[in-house]
């Protein structure tokens, strides 16, 4: 007996209908803010279109979507949407990888992606940021893919800072249990009220060269131009610095000191805690120091490391592989601790001296061996005999008796 006759026959598969609401994506539109617009669309809640969809056994909502959306995700809303699945992938968080972070973790933490922490359907983090004139003036309102990212605290259109947070109860952004983009879930307060603080000409200019690095895969950092996710990466551990560590009190205070900005503690519950955790007024504070740090790199930020008392390897902290243009600036400018010859150098150094020049001077020593002062006075050979040495030599010898 033939053995296909055995085998179950392949079902064909329920054909996907198309949904009957279809709009393109938005510029920079987040997932999440594009799922909740097709449900409106469509008549539905949001919650009640996934479970539609995708079924109820899992709620979609209960995770962070825009960061965590399986693949087989974004291919059924391409096909319920007719749009290439690329288009909708690039609403996700995932997509940065390439230009702002080397690889995206589906399990867990990210550099530079903001956390919302979402436990039992609620979220407890305020991840998702937002400029309330761009919702208070978009005829569509909707929510942007870059307002997940820790650097982005303020809206390089409108010149404000972002927020958070609902400004009339504090509750974090949680659009698809919202009545509409620009109301709080849970206050149902207008989120776009009240005028928002405005941010530095400066920072704004910088916010916005950091964008255009994500637009186009590359950003420039001092004299160079660097694939974006190596740029990002120098620029975070950069902010890290002035975050974590125990030389990061120090760093503030030079920076402050040279460059301006705040250097005011961040509140953190434990001091590991990487900045993606601070809220966008910290953040906004950080990013604020960093810009000026930065500027005309690597220079303001090697003065104010040695300022601080730091070296390299404090420098590189944290940092599992270091870029090439970051070491390279830790090994010109960072390393420079003078040798000490030793002894028996010196006297290598007199000898050669004195056979190639006749004498070994102090000049000829100095430039040879460096700081080793003790052991050059011991080696070197006076010009004359003096009855009674010169007053610096008297003084620099009891300076060096005295040492040991
Ligand atoms: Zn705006
Ligand atoms: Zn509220």
């Amino acid at each position: 007996m033939p053995v296909e006759t055995l085998l179950p026959r392949p079902r064909p598969k329920p054909a996907i209908q198309p949904w009957p609401f279809r709009p393109q994506p938005l510029p920079d539109e987040l997932l999440s803010s594009y799922l909740c617009r097709l449900a409106v669309g469509m008549d539905l809640k949001p919650i009640t279109f996934l479970n539609t969809v995708f079924g109820s056994a899992k709620n979609l909502l209960a995770q962070d979507l825009d960061n965590f959306a399986p693949p087989r995700i974004v291919e059924r809303i391409a096909l319920g949407t007719l749009r290439p699945a690329e288009e909708i992938h690039a609403c996700t968080l995932r997509a940065y990888a390439g230009t702002l972070i080397t690889a995206h973790n589906p399990k867990g933490r990210n550099p530079w992606l903001l956390p919302t922490t979402i436990d039992n359907n609620v979220r407890l983090r305020t991840g998702l940021q937002y400029c309330p004139a761009c919702l208070a003036t978009d005829a569509k309102p909707y929510f942007r893919r870059r307002w997940r990212l820790a650097f982005v605290t303020s809206c390089t259109t409108h010149g404000q800072l972002l927020r958070d947070r609902c400004p009339q109860c504090d509750a974090p952004v949680h659009q698809h249990a919202a009545a509409s983009a620009m109301h709080c879930f849970k206050c149902g307060g207008e989120l776009c009220e009240q005028a928002a603080a405005v941010a530095r000409h400066d920072h704004i200019a910088w916010q916005s060269m950091l964008e255009a690095a994500l637009e186009r895969g590359w950003g420039p950092l001092g004299d160079e131009h660097l694939r974006a996710h190596v740029a990002f990466a120098i620029v975070r551990q950069v902010a890290a610095l002035l975050v974590n560590g125990r030389h990061a009190q120090a760093l503030r205070q030079v920076v402050a000191r040279d460059w301006g900005g705040d250097p005011a503690p961040y509140e953190k519950p434990t001091a590991r805690q990487p900045f993606e955790y601070l809220d966008v007024a910290d953040r906004h504070r950080l990013f604020d120091m960093v810009e000026r740090l930065m500027r005309g790199w690597p220079h303001r930020f090697v003065h104010s490391c040695l300022e601080a008392g730091m070296h390299r390897s404090h420098a590189i902290k944290d940092m599992p592989n270091p870029p090439f243009a970051y070491e390279r600036v830790m090994r010109a400018y960072m390393d420079a601790t003078p040798y000490q010859a030793t002894e028996p150098e010196v006297a290598a150094a007199a000898a050669w001296l004195r056979r190639t020049r006749g004498k070994a001077t102090y000049r000829d020593l100095r430039a040879i061996c460096g700081e080793s002062r003790a052991a050059i006075y011991r080696h070197m050979d006076y010009e004359r005999r003096q009855a009674v040495p010169s007053r610096w030599r008297t003084e620099a010898m009891a300076a060096l008796e005295s040492q040991g």
